[in-house]
């Protein structure tokens, strides 16, 4: 349920209305837009007279949402909701270049790779430090350490970190990381959405490897309801048919998604593609989609790396990239 007030209500009127509306049992967000400020209900309306709300003086029109998801909701919440990453603000007209390596694997290589993708115009690091793998057998992260070697990148470069969360039981360790990510196999682990929900921390959830995009709502609603409005809703490509591709990057989820949510959305080109030479045509189709950001794979010895090498780019590749979707973002912005 929605109800949007006329322009230039008067402050009092509205605390007291705010306040008649909490007094019914409802959690109230109000968002302030140029125009209207729009009271989004969550709970139970059905015993709210909803001709009396309508009728009183400062309200205009009164609605219901029809949509599970309440609070990532655009009638919620018209205008664009813009995260603070670490500093970098990202939505509403703020495109975020997030770059970095599958994993973190040794200083030299986190260090080396963040200086390069800043010198490109990153504005982000990612690396994995807790890594979810399909085989128990496989290289999984170097964990705290990981953490570690992030901050050091951090502390070289200026770039605020992210990195992805598996486990509710290490946030401690996760205190000044700059965004969590959740991963696409945990988008419906609904224990870690809700303690995230408890925290403040930007949270970049990924769209889970087969799921729809009411669910990948309905988890950013999890942590929403808990009172973290920090989310960044990342597309990274979903299973279909297609045989030559590691997934299919579905770019009609970000109008999609921007119809349905104010939240930002960002691609991720390489866990969509699993190829390095996709990655950059895809990347690009993404920024002329009108996506919020792009979070692209990017490592100094592809040939080496301990995960995902082979959708990985190479430094110089990635700043003629970041290049490229800077012009691409002239025309989107134009
Ligand atoms: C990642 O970004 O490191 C990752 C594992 O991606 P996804 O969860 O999308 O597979
Ligand atoms: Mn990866």
């Amino acid at each position: 349920m929605i109800v949007v007030l006329k322009p230039g209500v008067d402050q009092e009127k509205k605390e007291r209305l705010i306040q008649w509306l909490e007094h019914q049992g409802l959690k109230v967000h109000v968002s302030d837009g140029e125009l209207h400020t729009v009271l989004g209900l969550v709970g139970d309306p059905s015993h709210l007279d909803l001709d009396l709300v309508g009728s009183l003086e400062i309200v205009d029109k009164v609605s219901r949402v029809t949509e599970p998801f309440k609070c990532c909701n655009r009638h919620f919440h018209p205008e664009d909701t813009v995260v603070s990453a670490g500093g970098v603000p990202v939505g509403g007209g703020h495109f975020a270049m997030i770059a970095g390596p599958c994993s973190v694997e040794t200083e030299e290589q986190i260090v080396t790779v963040a200086k390069a993708v800043k010198a490109a115009g990153a504005d982000l690091l990612r690396g994995g430090a807790f890594k979810p793998r399909t085989s128990p057998y496989d290289f999984s992260g170097l964990k705290a350490t990981g953490l570690e070697l992030l901050r050091i990148a951090r502390a070289e470069t200026g770039l605020p970190i992210v990195t992805e969360l598996m486990d509710v039981r290490d946030l401690e360790l996760f205190a000044d990381v700059d965004v969590i990510q959740v991963g696409a196999r945990n988008m419906q682990n609904f224990d870690l959405l809700r303690e995230l929900g408890r925290s403040d921390k930007p949270v970049l959830l990924k769209r889970g490897l087969a799921s729809t995009l009411r669910e990948l709502l309905m988890s950013a609603e999890y942590i929403m309801s808990g009172g973290n409005e920090q989310v960044i809703l990342c597309e990274r490509g979903i299973r279909t048919y297609s045989d030559y591709t590691r997934n299919t990057l579905d770019l009609s989820a970000v109008p999609m998604l921007h119809e349905l949510s104010h939240l930002p959305v960002i691609v991720d080109p390489s866990h969509a593609t699993g190829m390095a030479r996709l990655v950059p045509p895809m990347a690009m189709a993404a920024a002329a989609a009108g996506a919020d950001g792009l979070m692209v794979e990017v490592h100094n010895d592809p040939l080496r790396a301990l995960c995902d090498g082979a959708q990985s780019l190479r430094p110089e590749e990635y700043a003629e990239l970041a290049r490229k979707v800077r012009e691409i973002r002239k025309v989107v912005t134009a």
